[in-house]
């Protein structure tokens, strides 16, 4: 490919990782922090590999967010989900509710729930493994993808099990996959101010690696945009790249933007805390992973939840091969302040991707493809949750909401 006009600094990286070089901690850090016409260079090498990789499809996954309860005393300061047990919209579901919305995910064609939840001190270390077990025995062909690295730290601290043993036994009693969410920003440092450090980074790392040698596979995320920078963000993208080149179980990168709207973070000092990543770090971000997770993670993924349906569809040329789930009952971005809605159902996937001149791809939580969407489209479902009007296609210029009733 050729690579169009860049600074020097920049030319030499890519020159360099063009002949097979990795682009090291140093260098990524310079890319990250790149302007002006150093973006557009950038942002071409990683649409070429995504092209490389991934060629033109886009993957989705049917699933059901289903946060089990919200309560929560950690106190992450970039929270806007968790509540004390006395607050109004403290909730903490029941099993039988848990397997009464997996079992109306799998009604509308989900192929996985992904179960996170808050950090309850007065929840069993047992009942992460009880979630497992009645989903399973109710549903025994549904993924379910749950547990962030925080809640294996507590139930494996709370049940007294090392994380292997902890995981190991999740595994048998039905878990698919683990989020590789509350990575936040893998520097102790910036989590010292995010999370007072409850789980350090390096807890963090021993436990994804910990899953990975039980044959768990998991997701990898980044939180960024609030404290953080150039810096951060390359050191943490070489752990990544670094735990992969050991085990090879992360299934894909997806950056998280900081939502700061009701972050208390943010709100407490809003001088001092970033709104957010700018437009051009969020490209970055997508784009530098993808160059430098090549050969390690194949699939980056965008989040609509954070970005919206309309940039998220822009990152597509920035590296992006996949665009997460449908969800369902997506609530903890909605927490922070996000308003880009709970749901972008299978039929407004696909017109987002292919408005994008992508080919849609339902694929399993582990990439394998279950369906292509060459030219005809799944099945027209209304939202789970009703929606104020507003639809994930408004921008594309679909008038949904009409045949959406029709069909409803
Ligand atoms: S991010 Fe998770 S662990 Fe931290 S306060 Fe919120 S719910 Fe609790």
């Amino acid at each position: 490919m050729s690579i169009p006009p860049c600074s020097t600094p920049v030319t030499r990286i890519l020159d360099r990782f063009t002949a097979g070089q990795e682009v090291s901690q140093q260098d990524g850090e310079v890319l990250f922090g790149a302007q002006g016409a150093d973006i557009a260079a950038i942002t071409a090498m990683a649409d070429h590999l995504r092209h490389q990789v991934n060629g033109e499809q886009v993957g989705f996954v049917v699933n059901r967010n289903i946060n089990f309860t919200n309560i929560c005393y950690m106190g992450c300061r970039f929270c806007g989900f968790a509540k004390r047990r006395e607050d109004a919209g403290a909730e903490w579901l029941s099993l039988e509710t848990i397997v009464t919305r997996a079992q109306q995910a799998q009604a509308r064609g989900a192929t996985e729930v992904c179960i996170q939840g808050g950090i309850h001190p007065k929840m069993p270390g047992t009942y992460y493994r009880d979630i497992v077990l009645a989903i399973k025995a109710a549903l025994p062909d549904l993924h379910i993808h749950a547990f962030s690295p925080f809640e294996i730290w507590y139930g494996a601290a709370k049940t007294k099990m090392s994380y292997v043993d902890f995981i190991t036994d999740l595994k048998e009693c039905g878990l698919g996959s683990i989020p590789g969410t509350a990575a936040e920003i893998l520097d102790t440092e910036v989590r010292k101010q995010l999370t007072k450090d409850k789980l350090s980074a390096d807890k963090w790392v021993e436990i994804i690696r910990a899953a990975h040698h039980a044959g768990v596979r998991t997701t990898a995320t980044i939180m960024y945009g609030h404290i953080d920078g150039p810096k951060h963000w390359s050191a943490h993208i070489a752990i990544l790249r670094e735990i992969q080149r050991e085990t090879g179980g992360f299934t894909e990168l997806v950056p998280l933007s900081f939502v700061h709207y009701d972050s208390p973070l943010y709100l407490a000092d809003p001088t001092h805390v970033r709104p957010g990543p700018t437009t051009a770090e969020v490209n970055l971000m997508h784009a530098v992973s993808r160059i430098m997770l090549h050969g390690f993670i194949d699939n980056i993924q965008t989040s609509w939840t954070k970005l919206g349906p309309e940039r998220a569809q822009e990152l597509l040329r920035s590296g992006v091969n996949d665009f997460g789930g449908t969800l369902m009952n997506e609530s903890i971005s909605r927490a922070a302040g996000a308003g880009f809605g709970q749901e972008v159902t299978a039929f407004e996937m696909v017109q987002i991707i292919r408005a994008a001149g992508r080919i849609p791809v339902q694929r399993t939580t582990t990439y394998d493809v279950l369906e292509v969407f060459n030219s005809h489209d799944p099945a027209r479902q209304a939202p789970l949750v009703e929606r104020d009007g507003h639809t994930p296609l408004d921008f594309l210029g679909a008038d949904l909401p009409g045949f959406l009733k029709e069909d409803a």
